[in-house]
């Protein structure tokens, strides 16, 4: 049995298993701000069945790509993008940290040429989850790079 109510939802995604205090984070990487026409769910510090709590975002009219659950990996591994259609689950995986950022994600140190340049971001995981820069070669945590 799922604990997501997605009844409000006929076409989007819902972010389930968000790290509790990141819903909000999330919305912004999904470029959801006030002038976003749809409506949106930000639920926040429920019960996990899991233990703890958690975050839930729900987003009526949009999909999200791989490329952003990437991103949202970074803040939050292990959440649970559910893409909604014809208010059915068409879609459900978890968010892992992927081995390699092309192209995502940004470099903390100021210094670093791809905050000076328009360049390429290029990050490697290291360990764990954290990520090594290759243009600066600085080792950050993942969601030091959302
Ligand atoms: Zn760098």
């Amino acid at each position: 049995m799922s604990t997501l109510n997605v009844d409000t939802i006929d076409m989007g995604t819902v972010v389930d298993h968000i790290k509790a205090g990141k819903g909000g984070k999330v919305l912004e990487i999904l470029g959801i701000d006030k002038d976003y026409k749809h409506r949106i769910a930000l639920v926040m510090n429920v019960a996990s069945k899991k233990g703890g709590t958690k975050d839930i975002v729900k987003i009526q009219g949009k999909i999200v790509d791989d490329k952003t659950a990437n991103l949202i990996a970074l803040i939050s591994p292990g959440a649970t993008i559910n893409i909604i259609k014809d208010e059915k689950v068409s879609k459900k995986f978890r968010v892992e940290l992927p081995e390699k950022l092309d192209g995502l994600g940004t470099c903390p140190n100021p210094n670093c040429i791809t905050n000076i340049e328009q360049c390429k971001n290029s990050f490697t995981k290291v360990d764990g989850a954290n990520y090594r820069c290759h243009y600066c070669e600085r080792k950050f945590q993942a969601d030091e790079l959302a």
